[in-house]
């Protein structure tokens, strides 16, 4: 009984959150920021923050993640970060080489009001910016949103500082791409690759946070959007945004910017998402859907109909992010699944009408609350209340899934304790057909373990 202290009795909390269901804001701008090849990630703050931020990464990615800090000391925490900051672009771009540094702040630096496009533009003057090197930055105070808000900032900062319209159009499609794995930011391009049609997609941290061993250590791996192809964005022909919450800002400022009109879609997580997508990316590119795409489809409506019954009607409690969260309720409720209790800590006003739109009406009970009060200990306390057949969410879950006996499907970040959610892609077809295989097993699982002897079956 590890969360021992959990009652099942609901009390309105006004300031207090426990065990919160986000994590802070330049995570999600440092792991965007590994999505642009050659880009060293900054921290304009303390070395704790940085220090936090990696490890987070790290632990979820089991990569080495490379970022740089300000490393503020009680002096700069009082006359500001300007000295520091001047002080690491130059050693930086000195010592690391990389080809761009992405700097996004830290709740101590926003405090302080340091102002980084003016350092950023006295670091220019002052020729610390070698020629053929780049400078960027995006605000991530993290005492508002969340490391969604912080990813969002960082793919807006892109397309500011990138994106450029000559005139003349290219063939090409943008797809700005929420936040997901390696894998499956693999996967939107073997898609796209299946349908013959040009992309850029950004950020994209395939080849970067899943890069293979090779015995030699690459400070700057392989993958990641280019700086040409990122400035190549302002003259593609279209931009789809997968996810709101994470790619919507980006792709306005590349509309207002360069005029490439957008729309934004879910995440293609789950069959009705992914073939929204794919009639999109479609439209876009001018191509047409291939066989081997709807063979792909194919297949994950065979395995659904086959093991239908044992999916029918399980109530499913769900946490993470927003951009995630939509689509996957929408594919639970596709497979006649019944998701019930709905968290996320990232903040958003329409979310709860967005889930309800997914949901399509079949989960009337269902139990929906997002930003800083909706947390853990709330879910687990609905949970108390009228349990359920399976948990899905990252690791900080397994508390609540021991203590409850619940089935457990580890998605999202940060997930800790597993192996295979940076290499075995969640996104598109193969993705939902990943996902059902893995919420299938949970669920036959216990019933294996729990089955009395005359009821253990050899054949399920
Ligand atoms: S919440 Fe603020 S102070 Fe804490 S690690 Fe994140 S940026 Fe640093």
């Amino acid at each position: 009984m590890l969360l021992r202290h959990t009652t099942d009795q609901i009390t309105e909390r006004e300031a207090l959150t426990i065990n919160p269901a986000k994590t802070c804001q330049p995570i999600g701008a440092m792991y965007a920021a590994l999505g642009i090849h050659g880009c060293l990630p900054h921290s304009h703050g303390s070395q704790g923050c940085c220090s936090y931020h990696r490890s987070a990464l790290t632990r979820h990615y089991r990569e080495p993640v490379m970022a740089a800090t300000s490393s503020f000391t009680e002096g700069s925490s009082v006359f500001g970060g300007q000295a520091n900051l001047l002080q690491a672009v130059k050693t930086i771009f000195a010592v690391y080489e990389p080809d761009i540094i992405s700097v996004h702040t830290t709740c101590l630096s926003e405090t302080i009001g340091d102002d980084v496009n003016q350092i950023l533009a006295k670091a220019r003057e002052e020729g610390l910016v070698p020629t053929g090197k780049y400078l960027m930055y995006c605000n991530t105070p993290s005492y508002v949103g969340s490391h969604v808000t912080g990813y969002s900032n960082q793919v807006a900062a892109m397309v500011k500082y990138f994106s450029t319209a000559t005139g003349k159009k290219k063939n090409q499609v943008n797809i700005i791409c929420g936040w997901v794995e390696p894998s499956d930011m693999r996967e939107i391009k073997r898609i796209a690759t299946e349908m013959q049609s040009k992309i850029v997609l950004f950020p994209d941290t395939s080849d970067v946070l899943d890069a293979p061993m090779t015995g030699k250590h690459e400070f700057y791996p392989k993958g990641g959007v280019t700086i040409p192809e990122l400035t190549s964005t302002g003259d593609s022909k279209f931009t789809l945004a997968l996810g709101s919450y994470g790619t919507e800002d980006a792709a306005i400022n590349l509309e207002n910017k360069c005029k490439v009109k957008f729309d934004v879609l879910d995440l293609p997580i789950g069959i009705s998402a992914t073939d929204r997508f794919v009639f999109a990316l479609s439209r876009a590119a001018g191509v047409k859907v291939p066989s081997s795409i709807t063979d792909e489809r194919g297949r994950l409506v065979d395995i659904i109909t086959d093991m239908h019954k044992y999916l029918f009607q399980k109530r499913v409690a769900l946490y993470g992010d927003p951009d995630t969260l939509i689509p996957l309720a929408e594919f639970l409720v596709d497979l006649d699944m019944k998701p019930v209790y709905i968290i996320s800590g990232t903040p958003g006003k329409h979310f709860e009408s967005q889930i309800n739109h997914a949901l399509k009406g079949k989960v009337p009970e269902v139990k929906v609350k997002n930003g800083e009060r909706a947390d853990m200990y709330l879910l687990h306390q609905w949970i108390k209340q009228e349990s359920v057949d399976l948990l899905i969410g990252n690791t900080y879950g397994k508390y609540i899934a021991r203590d409850e006996n619940i089935p457990f499907l580890r998605l999202g970040f940060p997930t800790l304790d597993r192996v295979g959610h940076s290499y075995q892609p969640m996104v598109g077809y193969a993705g939902a057909t990943n996902t059902l295989i893995r919420i299938l097993n949970a669920l036959m699982d216990k019933i294996d373990r729990e089955s009395p002897e005359e009821k253990f079956e050899l054949v399920m």
